[in-house]
């Protein structure tokens, strides 16, 4: 069992507003309007800024200071606002409105806001409502509010069905299902859907399978609406994704020769990508700072099949159930640390000096400035790194800035 250090303390995480940046690419009938100040519209703007559309899928109502002296002003503002955007964008069919730091801070109640546009809006767009707050949610919770804002309008089915859960590449989706299906699964779901009125269908003859570990939330809710379940790591790196496959197959009742038919050929290739990557990886010292939500999964990756050596697994919160699996096939021994007391973790490291730090971007350079090289978290929940045929990319991830480091000493 993993040693674990539980801390609170200044925390250097995103907030939730960042899933922002991906959910509204999976689902461009939907608009998030976040509900807050200049630095949150300043915040997804910079997080999205690469991305030029013809029209955004995503805004702010930014508080004013007369919002933040009266409720009643800061309720009509967004009822005026709301209406002329959906005046100016009839497209939209999934409002959601994103709870924030100032919208928390002044108790500006968001479900009623979205019960009330909901009946002045009623035919035209659903408004729901989550919080992305950074008093509240690290930034893949975003996504997890987000579904789980989804749940309640699921239409229910007995039919039995696989529900893939968390937003995935499009065409690491199609990939994904096009091998269930070639092991006889053939009726495959996801959430998010692509067009936010196409939601899948949930009750007691789905099973799910978590494509992301941050969805902690959205599983209890689909559990509560009869889903079971299945208990698999997640697919990073080939081990873990032939396991999170080979779970969904036992599920179905699928032969094991079937699932090693289709599996074994790419385990096979995602084995020999790896294989450049871990001549870099393998010895190198690494540890994870709490941010994404990824980090256990990422780390029973990187030592099983990279052979690094875990110093410290970081993770903003542990749940238990949702990790049992992959907790299992961490190392014996590994220091695992829930929350965060930075200064307190900053000199832990300082004391270890691993070669690869996994970190938030914020504090990416003073860590590159005392020589220790780092990969920023936030780039893995923009990159495809699920399945095996992702496999080489995700461990050249890491082995990228080992390599950068190298040269830089070289020249
Ligand atoms: S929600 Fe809070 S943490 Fe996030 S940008 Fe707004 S003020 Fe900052």
């Amino acid at each position: 069992m993993p040693a674990l250090i539980r801390e609170s303390g200044q925390r250097e995480v995103f907030c939730g507003l960042t899933s922002i940046v991906w959910l509204h690419r999976r689902m461009p009938d939907a608009f998030f309007l976040v509900v807050g100040s200049r630095t949150c519209a300043h915040l997804v703007q910079s997080a999205a800024g690469v991305m030029i559309f013809a029209e955004p899928r995503f805004g702010t109502a930014i508080l004013g200071e007369r919002d933040l002296a009266g409720l009643a002003d800061a309720n009509e503002e967004l009822d005026r606002l709301v209406a002329r955007l959906l005046e100016r964008r009839p497209e939209i069919r999934t409002l959601f409105l994103v709870g924030s730091c100032p919208s928390e801070v002044i108790k500006l109640d968001l479900a009623k806001a979205a019960e009330r546009l909901n009946r002045q809006h009623r035919g035209q767009v659903t408004v729901l409502n989550y919080s992305g707050s950074g008093i509240e949610t690290t930034f893949t919770q975003g996504e997890d509010g987000a579904l789980q804002a989804l749940v309640p309008l699921l239409p229910p089915s007995q039919e039995q069905q696989l529900l893939l859960v968390g937003t995935l590449a499009d065409p690491v989706e199609d990939r994904l299902i096009s091998l269930f299906h070639k092991m006889g699964i053939d009726r495959v779901a996801s959430l998010p859907p692509r067009r936010s009125t196409e939601l899948p269908a949930v009750g007691p003859g789905t099973r799910l399978l978590l494509a992301q570990p941050f969805l902690s939330g959205t599983a209890r809710a689909l559990v509560n609406r009869g889903a079971e379940l299945i208990p698999a790591p997640y697919p990073f790196g080939v081990e873990g994704s032939r396991s999170w496959m080979a779970a969904a197959a036992a599920a179905f009742g699928v032969a094991p020769a079937q699932v090693a038919a289709v599996l074994d050929p790419l385990v096979e290739r995602g084995r020999r990508a790896i294989a450049p990557h871990r001549e870099v990886l393998a010895g190198k010292r690494l540890a994870l700072l709490p941010d994404s939500q990824l980090e256990i999964p990422l780390a029973r990756f990187l030592s099983r099949e990279c052979g690094m050596e875990l110093v410290e697994v970081g993770t903003p919160y542990l749940d238990r159930q949702l990790m049992a699996e992959e907790l299992a096939l961490l190392p014996p021994g590994t220091q695992l640390s829930e929350g965060q007391h930075l200064e307190r973790q900053l000199d832990r490291l300082r004391a270890a000096r691993p070669d690869l730090v996994v970190c938030g971007l914020g504090l990416a350079n003073p860590l590159e400035a005392e020589g220790i090289a780092t990969k920023w978290s936030i780039e893995l929940v923009f990159s495809p790194i699920h399945g095996c045929d992702q496999a080489g990319e995700l461990a050249e991830l890491f082995a990228r800035p080992l390599r950068r480091r190298a040269a830089l000493s070289f020249a």
